[in-house]
């Protein structure tokens, strides 16, 4: 290699740096979440891929290109901590049984890598900049996305990628025929015992995997306490995360004493779970919805009402379970687990359908801002990059029309400006 072809790549960069183009974004206002203050005449000037001061009445830098964003709120891109990009179930097929065999059975990764770059596309056009992936992802299709969408071949949100779930026989399959079993490994990592266990983070980490995603509990099939610790410590020894998928007494007391970062839906939690989980500093993803988010399509208005009687029982359940979580003192972050086609709605707008649920458990609309924002970094581990509007971070940017400070429901219309990375995505 010539000593020009060594140096040349430096000096570019260097030169690239020093030409950064500066881009200042003005709105009526903007959101100061770890003050948790609205600040009025918002300015945030972006220098290459950074914000390098935001704040009232900021000085313009001279040459700076302006965009007026006139009477709308300025906030850091969104964060949602719960995803399944690769993965659009269909509900006119049924429900997630026959969805996953069809999915798993006849999508390839690459295919499913494809599926997830529109689906990701979807999340960041509605304001969503940063994902955790959950896994339900193919054999690391889930990585395929995130390199790709880092080395700039397709537009997305910053993607932590699980790789396959770990979990007890059979995942998430409901019954297959002793042939069809194979399946199971396509999508999920069966662990059975603690080396088991152990081998499986290894093997996830070799994948390319940012964090672990266990699902702790499908029906009677269990993790057990001691497999749950040997994950949390293979993941901790490298300062990796583990996102616990638990529902019930059970699986959701395995995982808080286990010490895993999050627990996933919880949907039914004890308080002496949640108490542990204060302690810990685990965090609660409430994959939560509106009633008439869980109705199937083409309904009769009897029907509808019929089955609203029923889901009403089981969100009354969920409204409660944050309400607690937040008298607790357990750290909340949004989470959306959307994995169907909605007719009506992109996956982005579908997904922030969420926040409107947790405004019913009673979370304030600053509450809900930080648990999709600056609450959704920590846990990600990127919490010195993303999830706030200040001099230092990644320019992830967004503004949305009115003030969602008032009323969330400002924000689950989507954003009407995104940035990502200093670059226009959306305006
Ligand atoms: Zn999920």
């Amino acid at each position: 290699m010539s000593l020009v072809r060594a140096v040349l790549p430096a000096l570019l960069a260097l030169s690239t740096s020093l030409h950064a183009q500066t881009t200042v974004l003005r709105a009526a206002r903007m959101v100061d979440v770890k003050r948790g203050v609205v600040v009025p005449n918002a300015v945030v000037v972006v220098q290459g891929d950074r914000i390098t001061a935001a704040g009232a009445d900021v000085a313009v830098p001279a040459g700076a290109t302006v965009i007026d964003l006139g009477d709308a709120t300025l906030l850091p891109g969104l964060i949602d901590s719960h995803t399944h990009l690769l993965q659009n179930y269909d509900p006119k097929i049924g429900g997630d049984d026959p969805n996953m065999l069809l999915t798993v059975a006849t999508m390839s990764a690459a295919k499913r890598a494809l599926l997830g770059a529109k689906m990701g596309r979807e999340d960041l056009e509605a304001g969503i900049t940063t994902v955790r992936d959950l896994g339900n992802s193919g054999w690391n299709g889930d990585v395929a996305l995130r390199d790709a969408i880092n080395a700039g071949w397709v537009t997305g949100p910053r993607i932590r990628a699980s790789t396959r779930a770990l979990s007890a026989a059979g995942g998430q399959f409901g019954g297959l025929q002793v042939d069809a079993q194979r399946l199971v490994e396509q999508e999920y990592v069966v662990i059975s015992g603690v080396e088991d266990a152990r081998r499986a983070v290894r093997q996830a980490f070799y994948d390319g995997a940012d964090l672990i995603k266990v699902i702790v509990n499908t029906g009677p099939r269990v993790v057990s306490l001691d497999e749950m610790k040997t994950i949390v410590e293979e993941a901790s020894r490298v300062r990796r995360t583990v996102a616990a998928h638990a529902i019930g007494d059970v699986a959701t007391r395995i995982a808080a004493e286990a010490g895993v970062s999050s627990i996933e839906h919880a949907y039914t939690i004890p308080d002496d779970a949640l108490k542990m989980m204060a302690a810990k500093h685990i965090y609660l993803v409430p994959t939560d919805y509106p009633d008439e988010f869980y109705l199937p399509p083409d309904l009769s208005p009897q029907q509808r009402a019929e089955q609203l009687v029923g889901i009403a029982r089981f969100t009354k359940g969920s409204r409660d379970r944050l309400r607690r979580a937040m008298a607790a003192g357990v750290p909340i972050a949004f989470g959306s687990d959307e994995y169907y086609a909605i007719a009506s709605r992109s996956r982005g707008l579908s997904s922030l359908q969420s926040l409107l649920a947790y405004a019913e458990s009673g979370m304030t609309p600053m509450q809900i801002i930080r648990s999709a924002t600056m609450n959704g970094a920590e846990l990600a581990g990127l919490g010195d990059r993303v999830g706030s509007l200040e001099a230092g971070k990644l320019a992830d940017v967004i503004a949305v029309a009115g003030d969602p400070t008032k009323d969330i429901a400002a924000l689950v219309r989507g954003a009407s400006f995104v940035m990502k990375g200093g670059a226009v995505i959306k305006r």
